[in-house]
């Protein structure tokens, strides 16, 4: 028996991982099932190469729980250990990573992402002892026992083992007794081990059996389905992916489509992404991304691993090459994950351009499960921008869909204003802005439909990215004056006048809003009243009120409306030739100011009450 002392620099490392890591603790699993995973794999390479003639077997791990002895045992049938390799692997080298870490990131220990790489150590996160019984696969090789009770002491003797391979055997920790019950285990291995490449076998199938469930002899593999991803696109059909993503998500709703990502060089990364329907915020962050490093569940938080608008897809992501054992502020600045992250945006957005172009119609009947995605990946990313200028979609009042240039063509010669500028309309709510819409519509205008809780951002974006461009709600001034073709002849007025029609309309008209008044000549068809809101106040409040950093501002403002009062109306004209002329005691006029309130759904309570008592006075 050779006793001895684990080669560590820091004898202290058994209270760090302790205490330190504690709230990650669930990792030991993932560690050991992968340690004993990388085991198997070896041998087969061994097996495939000729080196081991061995018989090789059934392959597997085997995970087992002892409830009364509160043990967990982590069997393989890898490669094992000598000696020698217990002496080099476990007692010497184990720490020198974790030690180098340790001291590294010292001060910001407790900001640490918890999976990194501790390995076979982060058993003793959970037990108070450790066993190892292992035999090597290589010839003659005598079995070995290696004992550890959570101190630097360790003890290794000649063990009793006649089969290859190694088992672990975890003493649970007075403390960590949650990790004694078969389904916190069964669940755990679920997360972790899902897609690893060998079976990891947990206890035995259960049947219904003279009213219980019994064990029959059939393994419980908990990696049944197959980690898609790492097979060549080429051998898939739709269905496969499909399928696969019922795995990943049992109660999502079936995805639009699916990218399948594969790159070697410069870096190493496997994937299968989805584009999920995209309905409201909260289902999206139900379901997330799952990180793997070869095949090893990491984590479901890629933040800084893809840009933060992809983190709206699904599916999972494997790569070698992305750093485990760094803290989260690191990630962001690693040159490989940049590359990363850039690739992945750049596929994603080639994938989208594909569909465009070669399936229009199944692009278009996508499109608005999509748009928040996009939209919000265009406002974040400057580079996936540049792409999906080419194919992002406008869709209009009528359920028309065009690309960007497209309608630019469309709309070009009827929307060019006297400055040179394309007019873009557009309405939030086609129901409440039909009275705009119309009026645009009459004139020969297209209007289109943004109703996305983004667009109020998105308009601030495409006026910069498309040249001579202006974004206009159809509802932010009549009509004319949204898309200016010559100057409106505005009516000569005194500041008198103007003065006191601002104050006749402002004594009749809600409280707390400011009101801006004109007279102008709209022509004999057009409404004697409008009520507008200006475009680049409300666009501010809205943004306001979907969030960004500084504008609450905004939100806190007064509302300010236009109100427009039509100089060539003949109510307006009946109005002025009446004696008192404008002024607030007039009926007509009141009648008329409360439909510009009633259509611009400004009118409610008390004022609306009266409207409709006042009506029905005028109709006797
Ligand atoms: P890592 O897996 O990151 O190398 P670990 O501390 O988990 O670090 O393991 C150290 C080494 O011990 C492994 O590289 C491997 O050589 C050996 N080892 C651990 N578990 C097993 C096992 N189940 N079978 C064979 N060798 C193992």
């Amino acid at each position: 028996m050779t006793q001895g002392k684990i080669g560590v620099t820091t004898e202290n490392i058994f209270p760090v991982i302790k205490k330190f890591l504690y709230s990650d603790h669930d990792i030991f699993m993932r560690e050991l099932v992968a340690n004993a995973v990388d085991a198997t794999q070896k041998l087969k390479a061994l097996a495939a190469s000729g080196e081991y003639a061995g018989e090789v077997g059934d392959l597997k791990v085997e995970v087992a729980l002892d409830t009364e002895a509160k043990t967990i045992t982590i069997s393989d049938m890898g490669i094992g250990m000598t000696s020698e390799e217990v002496d080099k692997y476990i007692n010497q080298i184990a720490f020198s990573s974790a030690g180098e870490f340790l001291d590294k990131y010292k001060d910001k220990i407790e900001g640490i992402i918890g999976h990194f790489g501790l390995g076979f150590y982060s058993s003793f996160m959970v037990s108070k002892k450790v066993e190892i019984d292992t035999l090597s696969w290589q010839e003659g090789a005598t079995p070995v026992k290696w004992s550890c009770c959570g101190d630097p002491e360790y003890e290794m003797t000649e063990g009793t083992r006649t089969s290859r391979g190694t088992t672990i055997t975890l003493f649970l920790d007075d403390d960590s007794t949650e990790f004694a019950d078969k389904y916190k285990l069964e669940s755990l291995l679920g997360k972790y081990c899902k897609f690893m490449p060998i079976p990891i076998v947990f206890g035995k199938e259960q049947e219904w059996k003279e009213d219980k469930y019994v064990d029959t002899d059939k393994d419980k593999v908990i990696n049944k389905v197959e980690a898609l991803w790492t097979r060549k696109p080429a051998d898939l059909k739709d269905e496969d992916y499909d399928t696969f993503y019922r795995a990943l998500y049992p109660m999502a709703e079936e995805p639009l489509f699916h990218i399948h990502l594969n790159v070697d060089y410069p870096f190493n990364l496997t994937g299968i992404l989805y584009f999920p329907k995209v309905k409201d915020k909260l289902e999206l962050t139900r379901n997330k991304i799952q990180l793997f490093c070869n095949q090893m569940y990491v984590t479901d938080s890629v933040e800084n691993i893809v840009p933060e608008f992809m983190t709206l897809l699904h599916g999972v992501i494997d790569s070698p090459d992305i750093p485990l054992n760094v803290s989260r502020s690191y990630l962001q600045s690693d040159a490989n994950v940049k590359k990363i992250s850039g690739y992945i945006t750049r596929k994603v957005a080639d994938k989208l351009d594909e569909i465009a172009r070669e399936n229009k119609a199944d692009f278009e009947s996508k499109w608005d499960s999509m748009k928040l995605f996009i939209e919000y990946g265009m406002i974040t990313d400057d580079k996936f921008c540049e792409k999906a200028l080419g194919f992002a979609l406008f869709k209009n009042t009528d359920g028309k869909y065009f690309s960007l240039e497209d309608y630019r063509k469309a709309i070009a010669t009827e929307q060019t204003n006297k400055d040179g500028k394309v007019v873009y309309l557009y309405a939030n709510d086609a129901e409440a802005q039909y009275q705009y819409i119309e009026a645009a519509k009459n004139k020969g205008y297209d209007v289109l439909l943004m109703d996305c809780p983004l667009d109020s951002h998105y308009v601030g974006l495409l006026e910069q990215k498309i040249e001579n461009s202006v974004f206009a709600r159809v509802d932010s001034d009549v009509i004319e004056k949204i898309v200016v073709k010559d100057e409106v002849k505005a009516p000569e007025m005194t500041d008198d006048e103007k003065k006191h029609l601002k104050e006749v309309f402002t004594s009749m008209l809600p409280e707390g809003n400011n009101y801006e008044v004109v007279m102008e000549s709209l022509g004999e068809t057009a409404p004697a009243i409008n009520i507008t809101q200006s475009e680049f106040m409300r666009r501010w409040r809205d943004m306001a009120a979907v969030g960004g950093g500084g504008m609450s501002f905004y939100g806190d403002m007064p509302a300010s409306y236009n109100v427009t009062v039509n100089g060539d109306s003949a109510v307006i004209k009946k109005v002025q030739g009446a004696e008192g002329g404008i002024s607030a005691d007039s009926e007509l006029l009141r009648q008329v100011t409360d439909l510009a309130l009633l259509s611009a759904g400004l009118l409610k309570g008390k004022a609306l009450n009266e409207f409709i008592k006042r009506s029905e006075e005028l109709l006797k």
